[in-house]
């Protein structure tokens, strides 16, 4: 059996400036300094404008916390006024970035294809990419949110090689429990967690999919976040608003204790 190291990554959204930013690190370091926690990976997904000031920090202090961006450009330099490229990206260390978020998708109109051309510039960079997928409120009441996220997924995922798509972390994010206090329940996040699973297997091989960690997001908190890592599909959260907490998201990456 493949075992997955769990990725419990703090989506920080646009909140926290660069010396917010360097705070929140330093308390999360410092939290996090008294215990092994190497069996858990922890991220912090922070604006543009913090990552210098987060590399600085981590790297100075060898700290084990990683970080990544929030978006990618597909493009990899040029007239592309307010974008930021992988190559920006790779040259501040960023160990992953989100692609695809629901906010992307929604505020900024990101389709399937723009999301697969980003998932692709991240790699081609050395960037891991978390695949955001997730359907909204209307798509699960009409009872097609499975089909809904995995052509999300096959989406962002096209023509990708293998040995790029075993690296993928694919967060499923239903769109209506993002920001809303609303969290989708352990077993219905297991349901999808494991159709996904099951796409990446159809598409590449029941091997490579199970070494893919696939996170749930969704008002992720200390108090629910043991249950949902109990499912055997689940290899980790994407948190948004509880992130920002610094004591609560390291409540949330020591769920074991
Ligand atoms: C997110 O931004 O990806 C997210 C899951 O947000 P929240 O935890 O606030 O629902």
């Amino acid at each position: 059996m493949t075992t997955r190291t769990p990725l419990m990554a703090g989506n920080w959204k646009m909140n926290l400036n660069h010396l917010e930013a360097i705070a929140h690190v330093q308390k999360l370091a410092f939290a996090l300094a008294d215990k092994d926690y190497e069996a858990v990976e922890v991220a912090v997904l922070a604006p543009f404008t913090d990552l210098r000031s987060v590399q600085t920090l981590v790297e100075g202090d060898k700290l084990k916390i990683k970080y990544g961006a929030q978006d990618i450009s597909a493009h990899d330099g040029g007239a592309y006024t307010g974008e930021i490229s992988g190559p920006m990206l790779a040259k501040l260390k960023c160990a992953f970035v989100a692609v695809g978020h629901s906010e992307r998708r929604q505020y900024h109109a990101e389709t399937d294809e723009q999301v697969n051309a980003k998932v692709k510039a991240a790699y081609k960079h050395g960037l891991t990419p978390i695949l955001c997928v997730g359907e909204e409120l209307e798509v699960r009441e009409a009872g097609n949110h499975v089909a809904h996220t995995l052509a999300q997924v096959e989406g962002g995922l096209k023509e990708l090689p293998a040995e790029q798509a075993e690296t993928v972390v694919v967060a499923y994010e239903p769109v209506w429990a993002i920001g809303t206090g609303k969290v989708c329940g352990a077993e219905e996040a297991q349901e999808v967690c494991a159709a996904i699973r099951g796409k990446i297997a159809e598409l590449y091989s029941q091997e490579l999919a199970d070494k893919v960690r696939i996170q749930y997001g969704g008002s992720v908190k200390s108090g629910n976040v043991a249950e949902i890592m109990a499912q055997p599909d689940i290899d980790g959260a994407l948190v948004g608003g509880a992130s920002l907490d610094a004591d609560e998201f390291v409540k949330i990456v020591r769920f074991r204790d």
